[in-house]
């Protein structure tokens, strides 16, 4: 099977290649799919999963990519560590050059709502996806009337430590 041929099938795990992708869609590019947790490495770790899955688009066109995706994401309660359910609706763009250098020379020029993406860096959409659930993790999101009852931590000498711990 040629390389070519490959290609047809469109891979959200390889990485996004600016060069390739403007010499062999000079029209553009225009993608949807469907990941599952375990297509996503970074998750398990972190006990995250996508319990229907992550729907993803992405559309190329001149050096500039567009990813969307919906997701429901279960993830630890950063209080309790139970699951929790959130909705994941997000869209980025990006544009796309050959080199990290020349990305971060354009970073500085360009308005925050457009990201930059090296072919350098060998990001893939799938990669990029797992980052936007990744900082939906780090933000430590919590339920919102958590009703797990914590074991107390008696801290006589500081009561803004646990006034804080309640809100
Ligand atoms: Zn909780």
């Amino acid at each position: 099977m040629s390389d070519t041929h490959d290609f047809d099938l469109f891979d959200p795990h390889r990485p996004v290649d600016r060069h390739l992708w403007s010499s062999r869609f000079p029209g553009g590019l225009q993608e949807e799919g469907h990941l599952l947790t375990e297509d996503l490495p970074r998750l398990a770790p972190e006990r995250i999963e996508l319990p229907d899955g992550l729907a993803w688009q992405m559309q190329y066109q001149k050096d500039q990519l567009v990813v969307s995706a919906q997701a429901r994401v279960s993830l630890p309660c950063a209080r309790c560590l139970q699951p929790l359910d959130l909705a994941l609706a997000t869209v980025r763009r990006y544009r796309l050059f050959d080199q990290a250098s020349q990305a971060d020379e354009s970073l500085q020029m360009d308005d925050e709502e457009i990201q930059t993406l090296a072919t350098e860096d060998q990001m893939s959409v799938a990669h990029l996806l797992e980052d936007e659930i990744m900082l939906l993790a780090a933000d430590r999101p919590m339920h919102q009337d958590c009703q797990i009852v914590l074991p107390e931590q008696p801290r006589p000498d500081n009561p803004f430590a646990i006034l804080a711990k309640l809100k």
